[in-house]
């Protein structure tokens, strides 16, 4: 599935610009990349972002984007619900907001009110601020609050990380993805502190619940191609969904990724289930109110919806013995 499905086949995609960042140079390189979009100047991109009433369901599916300069935080410390990976410095960037693909369970539409994309162009003052903030053995997230790699053809962001990682190698980088777009990247040398990660389904859930994102199989080739070039690469499965015969579904996807991928190749693979804050998921729910994935129980902890212990259990036994030990 092409990463840009949603915003390639449509006649009526606009570009909002914020006024002030017009003749910035990536929005120009931004809007090159966008030449059958309508631009509409903004003063400021919460005036379309933050508007009421906007569909999630409509949004996806006729995405907009919008240009705009980020506030005057630029780093943001890891919440705790994330994985640090032992890095007591782990932080996160925001350089869009959103992504190309619709995953049904996708915390961001319960935390934003829109679903339209929006990229930061002050990429420079971004950099600048992670250089002179970022200590030694710092662990940075790109792509926290978007898909970085599904949307490189419009931004090229992720080579332009490649190179300021280069340039700090004392921070270690990471771009997380579900797309197949490697092959925009991969004249790129590999960085020693630049980490590629994939997020893994099975493909009943893909086909589900990931809509416009890439099959299995292709991000397994992705992968592949990664680590034949020589990239760390991380895997990351999740997030583990409640489905029927769940169990049965995702071992099979553990020995397929074991027949697959050279997993003493893999430099870190993570399992995590579905968990969320309690009100991204009320307004979750309220968007898919036929959802089966938000009808299952659910525990409360500290603010965070989880699964109960029991299916977690099956399922993290059956990845012990088929992928860890
Ligand atoms: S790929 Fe990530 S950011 Fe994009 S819709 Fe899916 S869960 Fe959300």
């Amino acid at each position: 599935m092409n990463s840009l499905k949603n915003l390639k086949y449509l006649k009526n995609n606009k570009v909002y610009v914020e006024e002030d960042i017009i003749d910035n140079k990536y929005t120009k390189e931004i809007l090159h990349n966008l030449k059958s979009f309508k631009i509409i100047k903004i003063k400021h991109y919460k005036d379309v972002f933050n508007r009421k009433n906007q569909s999630h369901k409509f949004q996806k599916e006729n995405l907009n984007i919008i240009i705009a300069k980020s506030n005057e935080k630029k780093i943001y410390k890891g919440a705790e619900i994330c994985n640090d990976f032992g890095y007591n410095d782990f932080y996160y960037i925001v350089n869009l907001m959103n992504c190309t693909y619709d995953c049904e369970y996708c915390f961001l539409k319960g935390m934003y009110p829109s679903s339209n994309i929006v990229i930061f162009v002050d990429y420079d003052e971004i950099m600048k601020e992670v250089k002179k903030k970022l200590k030694k053995n710092s662990y940075l997230s790109l792509s926290y609050e978007g898909d970085l790699l599904a949307l490189e053809k419009i931004h090229g962001l992720n080579k332009k990380w490649m190179k300021f990682a280069r340039e700090n190698p004392h921070i270690q980088f990471e771009s997380r993805t579900k797309s197949n777009n490697f092959n925009l990247i991969e004249d790129e040398e590999p960085a020693e502190n630049f980490i590629l990660s994939w997020t893994l389904s099975p493909n009943i859930i893909i086909d589900k619940y990931e809509k416009y994102t890439p099959s299995l199989e292709k991000r397994i080739i992705n992968i592949n191609k990664a680590l034949i070039k020589g990239w760390k690469v991380r895997i990351f499965i999740e997030p583990v969904l409640r489905v029927e015969n769940g169990v049965n579904i995702y071992k099979d996807m553990f020995y397929y990724l074991k027949e697959k991928i050279d997993l003493s190749k893999i430099d870190k693979i993570n399992l995590d289930f579905f968990r969320i804050n309690k009100d991204y998921f009320k307004r979750l729910k309220n968007i898919y109110s036929d959802s089966i994935l938000f009808a299952y129980p659910f525990e409360i902890n500290n603010g965070i919806l989880e699964y109960k212990e029991n299916y977690k259990k099956e399922i993290y036994k059956e990845y012990k013995k088929i992928i860890i030990d």
